[in-house]
């Protein structure tokens, strides 16, 4: 095992990455910019590193950076978490030549998972159903006419390189094609830095299910069920749990072959996700694999009973994966919800500043992933997420009922958060019966 690793990441998931590190004995190196001086999760790291000012792109995006902290704190490996570097081939290429182990898949498979065009193409070769759409980018406005009317409307633009929802657009005929062409590559270009975009025909009122899949460096290849993911604010993820309740068996076997396979294609090892639309007939397609360890794993930890993190420090470590496919089984019911500090009374602005009242829910089969404490000054200049509610329990119905509980214990004052949200979700009907799909939230819960 590692004898050091740096956590080249921030807040909420450094620190579970940390306590994973602490409970397998790997002393930790954690880096910060100047925003985060003051997180008193730095304390539990061994050492922390300031590697730069607040803006991403001079700190936590900066590879010079990290590296020069890695080389000077002599560590053996980094972690990348999620977001900034996480899914950043070049950077996975760098850790490689200085000799120091990228905790993930290897460079040539997160460049081409990380291209969505040719993802795409992995999963259809390898007999993996994927959305109807163009093959591969669309070069022209005319091209996009085109393709649009062969798949037929509504038809989906979206990035190539994409993420978090960005650089995406739904038409519904020609003029808002050409108009969302444009914007989409735009958004594309402003957030990626490479305007390419491809069509996919919109699937209606889909549900999000995706696989969580884990692989060592010796060939063994396995998936860990599925999250359920169709509780989403523009294209992102609000709510997850697992498993999904709209799968059997027979659907999760299916599913789970088919991530395994579209993973094998791509000589993937590490933790990742293989994401999948299903429509109302239940027929999924492929739409992406996520080549890091993602927000919403802790579901799948509990009702696995794996530590998925924990886990990719020993494949990473080159540790052979200790179980086969047929000794994982889903118990229970888990949920988790996004505790994000944003207002959903005005259009789900962030809110930062500082958290001066801060009582977190507690009980049995209550976890909270977080950094953030009364107290704390969340800084305007990353992701507005602060934490992340997770309850276990051995039903689903449980489950929401205990979430209902532990979001009504939870007090947050000085800044605004999405919990009330959480609290209209937990109470509705639809989701209490399991009917929800990738636009309930805008359409049922905050209709226009
Ligand atoms: P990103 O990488 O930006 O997260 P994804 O390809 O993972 O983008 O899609 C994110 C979400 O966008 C999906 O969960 C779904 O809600 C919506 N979406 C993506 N593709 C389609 C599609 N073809 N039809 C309907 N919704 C889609």
């Amino acid at each position: 095992m590692f004898r050091r690793v740096l956590i080249a990441n921030r807040g909420e998931i450094a620190l579970r990455v940390m306590r994973a590190c602490r409970e397998l004995g790997i002393e930790t190196v954690c880096v910060y910019s100047k925003a985060d001086e003051e997180a008193a999760y730095l304390r539990f790291a061994d050492q922390a590193i300031c590697i730069g000012p607040a803006p991403s792109a001079k700190s936590y995006l900066d590879i010079p950076s990290i590296i020069a902290a890695a080389e000077i704190a002599d560590v053996e490996a980094i972690h990348p978490g999620f977001g900034f570097l996480s899914e950043n081939a070049h950077f996975a290429e760098v850790c490689q030549s200085c000799k120091i182990k990228f905790i993930g898949p290897s460079p040539e498979t997160i460049a081409s998972l990380g291209n969505k065009t040719r993802a795409r193409e992995i999963a259809a070769e390898a007999g993996v159903p994927t959305v109807p759409g163009s093959d591969g980018p669309v070069i022209t406005e005319e091209e996009a006419l085109i393709t649009a009317r062969k798949i037929g409307y509504p038809v989906i633009i979206k990035a190539a390189a994409g993420g978090g929802g960005r650089g995406m657009r739904v038409a519904h005929n020609e003029i808002s094609l050409v108009n969302g062409y444009h914007q989409a590559r735009a958004e594309a270009e402003a957030a990626f830095k490479d305007s390419t975009v491809y069509l996919e025909k919109l699937i209606v009122e889909p549900r999000h299910v995706e696989i969580q899949i884990l692989g060592d460096e010796h060939g063994n290849l396995l998936h860990l069920g599925e999250r359920d993911c169709s509780l989403q604010r523009r294209h992102q993820k609000v709510v997850e749990e697992s498993p999904s309740p709209i799968l059997d068996e027979d659907l999760r076997r299916q599913m789970g072959e088919a991530a395994v396979a579209v993973a094998r294609a791509a000589g993937y090892y590490n933790a990742g996700t293989v994401e999948f639309l299903v429509d109302k007939e239940r027929n999924f397609y492929f739409i992406e694999v996520n080549a890091r360890i993602q927000v919403e794993h802790p579901v799948t930890e509990m009702v696995t009973g794996i530590d998925l993190v924990q886990q990719q420090l020993r494949v990473a470590a080159g540790e052979h994966l200790g179980f086969h496919q047929k000794d994982v089984q889903l118990r229970g019911h888990a949920i988790e919800c996004r505790i994000n500090a944003e207002d959903p009374d005005a259009g789900f602005r962030p809110s930062p500043g500082r958290i001066e009242r801060f009582v977190a829910p507690g009980g049995p089969g209550v976890r909270f992933d977080s950094h953030a404490h009364a107290g704390y000054r969340i800084p305007p200049n990353y992701d507005s997420m602060i934490g992340k509610l997770i309850v276990y329990r051995p039903t689903r119905r449980q489950a929401i009922h205990a979430m209902a509980n532990a979001l009504e214990e939870f007090e947050v004052g000085g800044v605004k958060t999405i919990i009330p949200l959480h609290q209209r979700i937990m109470q509705h009907p639809d989701f209490l019966a399991g009917r929800v799909d990738t636009g309930f939230i805008e359409r049922v819960l905050m209709p226009r």
